[in-house]
């Protein structure tokens, strides 16, 4: 039950912040919680209860909430240079330091980088530069965006519009000129004898089919995540990157891999493109790149991309975009500080040597006979529940099925997110063997609970 008092935390947050990506019917049922503080993977609220939160935040505090080595390097800038901006001929030498080591970590020869302060204004970003490189290149109707169905690429007009998620059209979006092809979710979208290799060959036809009948000389990009976070932990079918990339290069339309989850280690590589075999023609990085400690968000541009917008730039003596915040020597200081951490000081070796216990954990919930199907890859995992396991029909959605689970977690001091008829587990990279336990023991009683509560036991 919330604190209903005036003055409590809960009726204070609802009081005069106006919520967003929260089910508000459930916010007045069980209040809000608010946090202080937090320890290792755990976060405390303001009546000290510790919650395990199986999503590091928004899948972005891959080091924790208290890791001494990133509030350190914040305060050592803070003293030292405290802002800056990269407009004009002017930026940090954190700037400078951080541009380099991106190039470095990236699967790209030669490169150069542009920062914002979100992984939405990221995916923005590009779509400006693919659109300024149109026009510099004279091929100004080159200007359409190919995503597809259930991707996440954020929530400005264009990212949104990349997003193809329904609630869209709760703001007249997406904007015209964003194509969203099949979700490569074999499990879900796969046709009735159908195997995993002609799912494939099926959505590389589609997207043929769709260049045919747009023109390829009006796309500007397909923007792809290696692994869907937002809509629901889709890693894509076999081969799928393979199938797709030799379409796009032979008309010319650049991938671009939005790594904003997948990037810095989630999928077990540094990149997700890296975990499937591809590389990009561009990377959209933020969320771990800071490691949740400050908010930033980087495009890498690979050579080609990198040769010829500096061109078009060279031939207007300027590209006229940037935010005040760009290249924040704060947010660059963190963000060298949080890729030491996870590449240097066994972040992603922890990753890697947790997976196996992780797809053993999410294997024992899916012999559960409501839960469909886990996937995932990595530190990253979704667990499907289902009405019926053998037609995979869905439980009818006024019950809640995922919300449920995710609230009862909550109940038991574990947070867990509940996405469609999903529940989204994307821990910290420094859980230990025993923290990992706990996140399965405690879903797997949720689980158990909440099938028998509304008669699925
Ligand atoms: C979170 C996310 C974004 C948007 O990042 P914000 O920082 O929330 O704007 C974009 N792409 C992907 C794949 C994401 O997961």
């Amino acid at each position: 039950m919330p604190d209903t008092a005036a003055n409590s935390w809960e009726a204070r947050a609802e009081a005069a912040t106006f919520y967003g990506f929260t089910d508000l019917p459930s916010i007045h049922a069980r209040g809000t919680v608010v946090l202080t503080h937090g320890e290792g993977p755990y976060i405390v609220d303001t009546h000290g209860r510790r919650y395990l939160d199986a999503n590091s935040g928004l899948w972005n505090m891959v080091a924790g909430f208290d890791h001494a080595g990133l509030a350190a390097a914040a305060k050592a800038q803070y003293d030292r240079f405290p802002g800056y901006h990269a407009f004009f001929g002017r930026m940090s030498d954190q700037t400078v330091m951080l541009s380099e080591k991106l190039v470095e970590v990236s699967p790209f020869d030669r490169g150069r980088v542009f920062y914002t302060n979100s992984g939405s204004e990221a995916n923005d970003t590009l779509a400006k530069m693919l659109w300024f490189l149109a026009g510099a290149e004279g091929a100004p109707e080159r200007r359409k965006i190919l995503t597809r169905v259930n991707s996440y690429h954020g929530v400005t007009a264009v990212s949104a519009s990349m997003t193809g998620k329904p609630y869209n059209a709760l703001f007249g979006l997406p904007l015209p000129g964003f194509v969203h092809l099949t979700c490569p979710h074999y499990w879900r979208e796969g046709r009735p004898g159908e195997t995993e290799g002609e799912f494939t060959a099926r959505l590389a036809a589609e997207l043929e089919e769709v260049i045919a009948r747009e023109g390829a000389e009006t796309i500007a990009g397909f923007f792809a995540e290696p692994v869907m976070g937002a809509g629901g932990v889709i890693p894509p079918s076999a081969g799928y990157f393979q199938a797709i990339q030799p379409i796009l290069k032979r008309h010319g339309i650049p991938l671009v891999a939005d790594e904003v989850i997948c990037g810095f280690g989630r999928t077990g590589e540094v990149w997700g493109c890296e975990t499937y075999g591809f590389v990009p023609d561009a990377i959209i990085s933020s969320k771990a790149l800071t490691a949740g400690y400050f908010p930033m968000g980087a495009v890498i541009l690979g050579s080609d991309l990198a040769d010829r917008l500096h061109a078009a730039a060279e031939a207007v003596e300027e590209f006229p975009h940037g935010f005040t915040a760009s290249g924040h020597p704060v947010g660059c200081a963190i963000a060298l500080k949080a890729i030491d951490v996870i590449l240097n000081e066994g972040l992603l070796d922890n990753v890697r040597a947790m997976t196996p216990r992780f797809e053993a954990g999410m294997q024992r919930l899916a012999e559960h006979p409501h839960i469909g199907e886990w996937r995932g890859k990595g530190l990253m995992g979704a667990l499907e529940a289902v009405a019926d396991k053998a037609t995979k029909t869905p439980f009818p959605s006024d019950l809640s099925v995922s919300e449920r689970i995710a609230n009862t977690c909550t109940d038991h001091g574990l947070i867990c997110r509940p996405l469609g008829q999903s529940i989204v587990l994307c821990p910290p990279f420094i859980l230990t063997e025993a923290q990992m336990d706990e996140m399965f023991d405690k879903l797997e009683a949720a689980l158990t609970r909440v099938f028998a509560e509304i008669g699925a036991g």
